[in-house]
């Protein structure tokens, strides 16, 4: 099988599955326990806090570990907005998890939510938001790199520009794509929130984690027993939170930036051999794992499914956006239907090799014709 989905979710390594074997087998007490077996379990935890914590450049103290990306951005957007009266402010590339979220708190709340456009190249419009933001805005989300496209934006400048027109301002920014692709730092970034997930680095599902600046003041999401600092209460997925530590480890030891942008030219030049290939949001920094395209006359379920009878998995849009029709993104970013009706998502990851990638766009692209040739599209 060649696993070209790697956006959606990674294989979960071997070292990962260890560890957090070990954790279900021998240290499987709650950290909470104030018994001594159960003080290796939070040292455990402390240790993936710390890995975790050195990538985001933040003092572990300033992490809390969560269930996902999707509570981080949901704990982010909800808190973050009711943090006083005003508007929030998020762009028009946001995933689901963040869209939907706004989208609830202005149908159900009442709030005050404005989007930003996107660029054709799948970067925020950076003017559209600035001009968004005024004096009672009290949060503005941007993702880090896009989910859709690996376009990637400039959340350094964008934070300048934010806190240059409203200091008071909360900058959360969705980092799942950029997590070990790119520089995560938040310092450098300029955010005061940053959501991570471990299954797209080969960790299992279920875990993900947020850093929150010391200055910023955020209301926990969940409340309980007053675990993670009581900022995130729930006994803790120790068995995740601890393959997420060593999974972050395996992925940045593998990981070869060069490499994977030499893999995607090569399934580029190759995929481009057949009519009709449009690489979406080219020009944009790209994270390098992601790589969204468009083949004219096709329709990208058939393709993925002709493709998946070869053993061949990619993706096409998210995984979420998948379920509903259209492409909210993509559409954003002002590509037309049609090329939206063909858009498919490939996704690398450390253990890409150049075969797959030649074998897939192969594939790809006959299918592409057997598909033109049926006059589907
Ligand atoms: N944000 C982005 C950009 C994503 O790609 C995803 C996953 O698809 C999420 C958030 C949600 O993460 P999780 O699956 O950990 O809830």
């Amino acid at each position: 099988m060649i696993y070209l989905d790697n956006a959606s979710t990674t294989p979960v390594w071997e070292s990962a599955i260890k560890a957090a074997e070990e954790v279900y087998r021998t240290s499987f007490f709650n950290p909470s326990s104030t018994y001594r077996d159960a003080i290796p379990v939070k040292m455990m935890i402390r240790t993936a806090r710390t890995i975790v914590a050195k990538r985001l450049g933040c003092p572990p103290e300033e992490l809390y570990f969560t269930s996902g990306a999707t509570e981080c951005n949901n704990w982010a957007i909800t808190c973050g907005a009711k943090n006083g009266k005003g508007n929030i402010v998020i762009s028009g590339g946001e995933h689901a998890c963040v869209y939907e979220c706004a989208k609830n708190l202005k149908t159900n709340k009442g709030y005050d939510v404005r989007i930003s456009g996107i660029l054709p190249d799948g970067t925020v419009d950076a003017d559209d938001l600035i001009g968004l933001i005024d004096e009672n805005t009290r949060l503005v989300s941007v993702i880090h790199a896009s989910n859709e496209t690996g376009a990637v934006n400039d959340i350094a400048a964008l934070s300048k520009r934010i806190k240059a027109k409203n200091p008071n301002v909360i900058f959360h920014s969705d980092g799942v794509q950029a997590y070990l692709k790119i520089s995560n730092d938040v310092r450098e970034l300029g955010v005061d929130l940053y959501s991570v997930s471990g299954h797209k680095v080969g960790a299992p599902k279920g875990v993900g984690a947020m850093y929150v600046s010391s200055k910023t003041r955020l209301q926990p999401f969940v409340f309980g027993g007053g675990q993670e600092y009581g900022m995130r209460s729930g006994t803790e997925n120790v068995a995740g939170i601890v393959a997420f530590g060593v999974a972050t480890e395996e992925y940045l030891s593998r990981f070869d930036r060069d490499k994977i942008l030499s893999l995607r030219k090569r399934f580029i030049d190759e995929v481009s051999k057949t009519d009709g290939v449009t690489v979406l949001g080219n020009g944009a920094e790209t994270n390098a794992t992601i790589l969204a395209l468009s083949i004219a006359g096709t329709r990208a379920e058939i393709i993925q499914s002709m493709c998946s009878d070869e053993n061949v998995l990619i993706g096409r849009g998210s995984a979420c956006a998948s379920r509903h029709s259209g492409n909210r993104v993509l559409e954003a970013m002002g590509l037309k239907k049609k090329d939206i009706d063909g858009a498919i998502r490939i996704s690398f990851s450390p253990l890409t090799t150049e075969e797959e990638v030649v074998t897939a766009a192969k594939v790809i692209a006959r299918n592409s014709i057997k598909l033109r040739g049926n006059n589907v599209g």
